[in-house]
């Protein structure tokens, strides 16, 4: 049976963090909100009946702005709707402030056996800075709390680049974070989205920023602490101990199917890429109106797939398994690539070993440089 994995999206956020990009609005979910996604399952679910889906996922925003009963319902749901694995991995994002003792226990009497954490800093004032409404205090009782009451696949945020932040700050957040209970980090520098209350310091010189020695000292003591304490770094930003790599995330990765659910959802079947239009308010009306959910359809060319293929397999640790792209493809990938996987070897970004095409350390700090040269047209 293919596998499939679903993708949940719980767009509400109780406050505005400055540097996000994401769609949320600034409310709690409301029951219609899981009516509207129940009848987006009514309308989907029936594609999908030959599919075992092993891995879910409730991203965000926030979904643990969920109540409890409305998290419940949800999983409810979801496992009327689709057939899905005894032993799928079933993570939830959830805000250090929401994770209380009756808060984790019912998310794991509904399936929850992953938590992602959105811890991003040990320092209070960076987090303020941020807009954050947590305390590193907070998230670390949080994630002992949570470990306490069984959930032992836990992931954490941290980021870097941040305003303010020194290399010392970040390395001793590294240094706090590998020393919690967790099995799994993803690790962000600072992005400045458009229209983002960062973005518009910056615009007008407001946001001090580290400066670029800083910014390469921090990218390397993630890669050389991280490892030390024995996460290894699988991807791009993401790091786990042996076991506990994400895999819903390595679904994107490696052009596996997934469906999402829910206002700016995307999704991915075949070669056919969807994308809900956000709007909540749209999304209820629409769907509880008896409409499927306005959606824009993207037919991927064999070009874009290739192009794809290359710099998502390239952001993790095994790189493009040069046999499989043959036989995906065709033809081998120097027929395609070949002067840029050429000048990509001699700068010593990219290394090929054991029919495997993968970045080395430099070339993984150069990322968006090295994907650039996959790029055909
Ligand atoms: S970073 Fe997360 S919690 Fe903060 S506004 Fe964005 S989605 Fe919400």
């Amino acid at each position: 049976m293919t596998s499939l994995g679903l993708y949940i999206h719980i767009p509400f956020c109780r406050s505005r963090c400055d540097y996000c990009g994401f769609y949320s609005i600034g409310r709690k979910p409301t029951d219609r909100y899981i009516d509207a996604l129940t009848k987006e399952m009514d309308l989907k679910s029936p594609d999908f009946e030959d599919r075992l889906c092993d891995t879910v996922y409730l991203g965000g925003g926030t979904p643990s702005s969920l109540s409890e009963a409305q998290l419940t319902r949800l999983m409810k749901t979801l496992s009327q709707h689709f057939r899905i694995s005894n032993t799928a991995e079933i993570t939830m994002e959830m805000n250090p402030c929401d994770m209380s003792e009756s808060y984790l226990k019912n998310a794991m009497r509904a399936g929850v056996n992953r938590i992602s954490i959105g811890v991003q800093e040990k320092h209070d004032h960076l987090l303020s800075a941020i807009g954050r409404r947590h305390t590193a205090k907070e998230a670390e009782t949080a994630v002992k709390r949570a470990y306490r009451m069984g959930f032992h696949n836990l992931s954490l945020d941290l980021m870097y680049e941040l305003p303010g932040q020194t290399v010392k700050d970040f390395e001793a957040s590294l240094r706090w974070a590998v020393h919690l209970p967790v099995n799994h980090m993803s690790i962000y520098s600072l992005i400045l989205e458009d229209g983002t209350r960062m973005a518009q310091l910056a615009e007008r010189g407001r946001l001090a920023r580290p400066s670029e020695e800083e910014s390469w000292a921090m990218y390397q003591a993630m890669c050389r602490i991280l490892p030390a304490y024995g996460f290894e770094r699988y991807e791009i930003s993401s790091f786990a101990r042996k076991g506990y790599r994400s895999r819903h995330n390595q679904k994107y990765w490696e052009l596996s199917d997934y469906l999402g659910l829910g206002p700016a959802a995307c999704s991915r079947i075949g070669h056919t890429r969807t994308e809900n239009t956000p709007g909540v308010r749209l999304y209820e009306k629409e769907l509880l109106t008896g409409h499927p959910p306005q959606q824009e359809v993207e037919t991927l060319s064999d070009t874009d797939e290739m192009e794809e293929y290359c710099f998502l397999h390239l952001r993790m640790k095994e790189g493009i398994p040069l046999d499989g792209f043959r036989k995906r493809y065709g033809e081998g990938i120097t027929h395609w690539y070949g002067d840029a996987v050429k000048m990509l070897k001699e700068k010593k970004l990219l290394k090929e070993e054991a029919g495997h095409l993968f970045l080395t350390y430099h070339g993984a700090a150069l990322g968006n440089f090295v994907f650039e040269q996959f790029l055909l047209d």
